[in-house]
C-alpha cells in the first residue's frame, strides 16, 4: 500500500518506519528541514529502542522521507496525520497543525484519497478536517477521513506499533475503515471499530484513566507516609484483585511526558466546553503537580537547607528508555533545587544532549558515580533500568552523605539501610510536615 506519514516525530517516525517495514511504500513528511535531512542521511533524530534498525532496514526500498507534502498526498492512497497537538493557554490541544496539513491536503489532492488522523485531537476533529478539505479541496474528488488514535508508549514504541493490544479505527463509512483495517491485518490484533467521535473519545478517555490511576494511587501513597504504611506493600496487596490489576500503580513523582499532562488538561477544557465541567481530572492535574513539590520538601528536609548542598541527580528524561524531557519531572524539580541554593550534578543515560539545552546551571556528568561526587544526596528521578545496577560501596565512597531520596521507589528502604543509606522514598512511611 502507499501510505504518506505526515509528521515525523515520535508517532510518525516510528508509525512511518513500521508500515514499511510491514511491506508498504512509505513516506514520512515534516516541515521540519532539518529533522528531514538527517533522517535522509540515515541520522535517527530521536532515541526509541529498535527504530534506528528498522529504519536502515527500509530506507533504501521502502521508506523515504520529505518535505513535499502535496508530492507525498499525491502518490499516496492513505495519509496518516501524526503532527504535534501541544496545549495552547487554556489546556485546550492546539490543532492548528493539523488544520495546516488538512489544507495542504486540500490542495494537493488529486483523487480519492483516505485521510487518518493519528495524532490526539479533539472530539470532533474529523469533522473540521473534512469541512477544510471539502472547502478548499476540488469539488470532484471524493475522499473518507477516518480516526486511528495511536497508543504507542515512548521508549517501547515501535514493540507497541508493531504488537497492539487493539487498533481503533473511527469512520463514517465502513468500506473505508476496513481498507485502513487491512494495513494492520499482519500485525493479528483486535480491530474495533466505531464512529469517528467515539474513536477520538476513546484516546482521550484511555490516557485521563491512566493519569487518574497514577494520580490516585500517589494520593494513597502521601497517606501512607503521613500514617506509617508502605505503598509498595499496599500496592501489591490491591493488585492481586484482577479488576485492580498492578500496571500503572507506581507511586512517585507522577506522570510526565508529552501526552497525558496535555490529554488530561485538553479534556477538562472540552468538559468545560461542553457544559461538563469534570470533577475527578482537574484534581489529578492537581495531585501530580504537588508530587514534584513533595519531593523538592523531601530533599529540603532530608539534607536540612538546600543552600550550599550538592545534589547528585539521576535521570533527567519523563520515564526510562527515552530521550524525551517533554513535562519531566526534572523541569520543575530542577529548577526549584537550585532556587533554594543547591548544586546540581546530573546523569541520564541517554536524555543529556537535550537536557544540555533545557538546563544551564547544572554540570552534567559521564556516568552515576561522576554524578554523585561529593553529594549531600543523591536523588533518583527518572528509575531506568542502570539504576539498579549500582554499586553501593563504589557510591558510599564518592558522597560526601550517604542520603538517598527516591522519586520513583526504585528501592527497598530495608537494603538501603543494610548498606548504609539514609533512604527516603515516595509513600515509604515517612511523616511530611509542612
Ligand atoms: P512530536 O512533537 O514528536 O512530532 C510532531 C512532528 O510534527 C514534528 O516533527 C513537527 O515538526 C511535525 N509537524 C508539525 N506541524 C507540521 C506540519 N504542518 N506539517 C508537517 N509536519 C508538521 O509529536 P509526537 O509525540 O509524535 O505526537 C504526535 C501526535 O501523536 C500528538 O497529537 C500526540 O498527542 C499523539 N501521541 C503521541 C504519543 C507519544 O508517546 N509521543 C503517543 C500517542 C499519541
Amino acid at each position: 500500500m502507499k501510505i504518506a506519514v505526515v509528521g515525523t516525530g515520535y508517532v510518525g517516525l516510528v508509525t512511518g518506519a513500521c508500515f514499511a517495514e510491514l511491506g508498504n511504500m512509505v513516506t514520512c513528511v515534516d516541515v521540519d528541514r532539518e529533522k528531514i535531512g538527517r533522517l535522509k542521511k540515515g541520522q535517527v533524530p530521536i532515541f526509541e529502542p529498535g527504530l534506528e534498525e528498522i529504519i536502515r532496514r527500509n530506507r533504501r526500498n521502502r521508506l523515504s522521507f520529505s518535505t513535499d507534502l502535496s508530492k507525498a498526498v499525491q502518490s499516496s492512497d492513505f495519509i496518516f496525520i501524526a503532527v504535534s497537538t501541544p496545549a495552547g493557554k487554556s489546556g485546550e490541544a492546539d490543532i492548528s497543525s493539523v488544520k495546516a496539513v488538512a489544507l495542504g491536503i486540500a490542495k494537493a489532492i488529486n483523487k480519492y484519497k483516505i485521510i487518518i488522523n493519528k495524532s490526539t485531537v479533539p472530539i470532533g476533529m474529523g469533522d473540521i478536517v473534512t469541512q477544510i478539505i471539502i472547502k478548499n479541496g476540488p469539488k470532484d474528488v471524493s475522499f473518507d477521513v477516518v480516526s486511528n488514535p495511536e497508543f504507542l508508549r515512548e521508549g517501547s514504541a515501535v514493540a507497541d506499533l508493531l504488537r497492539p493490544e487493539r487498533v481503533v479505527i473511527g469512520a463514517t463509512r465502513r468500506t473505508a475503515a476496513q481498507k485502513v483495517a487491512e494495513i494492520y491485518k499482519p500485525l493479528h490484533c483486535p480491530i474495533l471499530i466505531t464512529d469517528v467521535k467515539s474513536a477520538e473519545m476513546i484516546k482521550y478517555a484511555s490516557n485521563a484513566f491512566l493519569a487518574t490511576k497514577i494520580s490516585y494511587i500517589n494520593e494513597i501513597a502521601n497517606l501512607c507516609d503521613q500514617v506509617g504504611a508502605d505503598i509498595l506493600q499496599v500496592t501489591r496487596g490491591m493488585s492481586y484483585d484482577s479488576r485492580i490489576g498492578g500496571q500503572f500503580f507506581n507511586s512517585g513523582l507522577g506522570f510526565g511526558g508529552s501526552c497525558f499532562p496535555k490529554d488530561v488538561a485538553a479534556l477538562v477544557h472540552m468538559g468545560k466546553a461542553n457544559r461538563y465541567p469534570f470533577r475527578i481530572l482537574p484534581n489529578v492535574l492537581a495531585v501530580n503537580e504537588y508530587q514534584r513539590r513533595l519531593f523538592v520538601q523531601k530533599v529540603k528536609k532530608a539534607v536540612g537547607s538546600l543552600r550550599g548542598k550538592t545534589l547528585g541527580i539521576w535521570g533527567l528524561s519523563f520515564k526510562p528508555n527515552t530521550d524525551d524531557l517533554r513535562d519531566a519531572p526534572s523541569l520543575t524539580i530542577l529548577p526549584a533545587l537550585i532556587a533554594g541554593g543547591a548544586k546540581l550534578r546530573a546523569y541520564d543515560p541517554v536524555a543529556m544532549g537535550k537536557a544540555r539545552k533545557v538546563f544551564k546551571k547544572v554540570s552534567f556528568c559521564k556516568n552515576p558515580y561522576e554524578a554523585a561526587q561529593g553529594a549531600d544526596a543523591v536523588l533518583l528521578l527518572t528509575d531506568w533500568n542502570e539504576f539498579k545496577q549500582i554499586d553501593f560501596q563504589k557510591l558510599k565512597a564518592v558522597v560526601r552523605q550517604t542520603i538517598l531520596v527516591d522519586g520513583r521507589n526504585m528501592y527497598e528502604s530495608q537494603e538501603m539501610a543494610e548498606k548504609g543509606f539514609e533512604y527516603h522514598g515516595m509513600g515509604r512511611g515517612e511523616v511530611i510536615q509542612f
